[in-house]
């Protein structure tokens, strides 16, 4: 085991590292959530949450988990027996399915295998055939390493509700809520916002709350939220520390710029891909720039990928993600979303290289940081 006075180092798509200031914010002294002192950071919040959504509409800021504001979108939109479509490419696709089931929607799925990307025409046809008023997908299944082309997603389902679960790309990859006419979008703090986890939002336009059906939730309740937030006075008791180091974060992303932030993404997915082929490992995840969010590996022949995991943590101080559901064992993940520099990558490259090694994989030594640092310094032409 690692002692205490070991480093640890984390290299998940989520819980993402955090950085010391945004940490430092949640260490603020408490301040109650109707008074003057949180109205500030909660109008300034919000506030930063459309320019990061690129929106004129609210953002509904809930505490929950990013699935708490998935859950919000099927409990707002859909009244029981109703015929939904959900496209399905990862773990996270069929996290939409479950949700719709349970609410007792007629769930017509569009799957794809895993680590395909769908295509948009086809999204579209689906859609159609299908009969559904509304459809569910992700920009980014962060299982697979996948980013979609929601913006032509969008453009193929024609007059539908599209909710977009963007909680590992919102700030990593570009999405324009409002140019590319999304109807809802989710996300979460604890991916490429770089907070701590714990807050989850979701973009809803007056257009898209005037068709929500009576509320099969208390909690999620969009319009009592709304109701609340417009007034600053939140439905229920906030994460308050929470919502201090969110501000930080977004005042983070905003002052370096969007345009930086989706750079500086594609740049770590370069790098993260260069070093791993390198080392003579199969990708699983796209090789494209488009694959911004996290890097998906394939374990090399003969080495479980839980095996190689445990013992990057165990021996290491390193933790990487796992591979979900069938791909588990087989697969594992470089997350590079947040507050991520090149050298992290680099670090997460080493580790896996004497790791393999150690674990006796017949892996190229030496190569893989040199790689990485010459990709990650290539330009990007947009
Ligand atoms: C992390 C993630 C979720 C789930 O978020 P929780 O915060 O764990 O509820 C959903 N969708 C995608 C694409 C994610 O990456």
């Amino acid at each position: 085991m690692v002692s205490d006075l070991e480093k640890r180092y984390l290299f998940t798509p989520g819980p993402t590292p955090v950085p010391p200031e945004v940490l430092a914010a949640s260490a603020e002294p408490m301040v109650h959530h109707r008074g003057a002192d949180f109205r500030d950071i909660y109008a300034r919040t919000l506030s930063r949450l459309k320019d990061v959504y690129r929106t004129e509409s609210d953002v509904l800021l809930f505490t929950a988990s990013g699935t708490g504001a998935m859950e919000s979108a099927v409990a707002n939109l859909t009244e029981a027996g109703e015929r939904v479509a959900v496209v399905s490419h990862g773990s996270f696709g069929e996290r939409w399915v479950s949700i719709c089931e349970r609410y007792g929607l007629d769930v017509h799925a569009i799957r794809y295998e895993w680590g395909e990307s769908p295509d948009p025409d086809e999204v579209g046809a689906a859609v159609r055939e299908s009969g559904a008023g509304i459809v569910f997908c992700q920009q980014s299944d962060t299982s697979t390493g996948v980013v979609s082309d929601v913006r032509g997603i969008r453009e193929a389902v024609g007059d539908v509700t599209l909710v977009v679960d963007a909680i590992s790309s919102l700030g990593a990859v570009p999405l324009e809520t409002d140019a590319w006419g999304i109807d809802v979008v989710i996300s979460g703090s604890q991916k490429a916002l770089m907070s701590p986890p714990g807050l989850a939002m979701a973009s809803v336009p007056e257009r898209v709350l005037a068709q929500a059906k009576p509320p099969r939730t208390f909690y999620f309740d969009w319009r009592a939220n709304k109701k609340a937030q417009d007034v600053l006075d939140a439905a229920f008791t906030p994460a308050v520390s929470l919502i201090r180091s969110l501000d930080v974060a977004l005042g983070l992303i905003l002052d370096d710029g969007l345009e930086a932030a989706f750079e500086r993404h594609v740049r770590l997915g370069r790098a993260a891909r260069a070093g791993i082929k390198a080392m003579g490992l199969e990708l699983f995840s796209p090789d494209n720039d488009g694959a911004a969010v996290v890097t998906a590996i394939r374990a090399p022949e003969g080495i479980d990928s839980d095996q190689l995991l445990a013992h990057l943590r165990d021996k290491h101080g390193v933790t990487l993600a796992p591979g979900q559901a069938h791909l588990k064992g087989k697969i594992f993940r470089i997350g590079h979303i947040g507050w991520f520099d090149v050298f992290d990558i680099a670090s997460a490259l080493a580790a896996v290289e004497l790791s393999l090694t150690e674990l006796g994989a017949e892996i190229e030594r030496g190569v893989a940081v040199a790689r990485a640092f010459e990709a990650f310094e290539s330009p990007v032409t947009a």
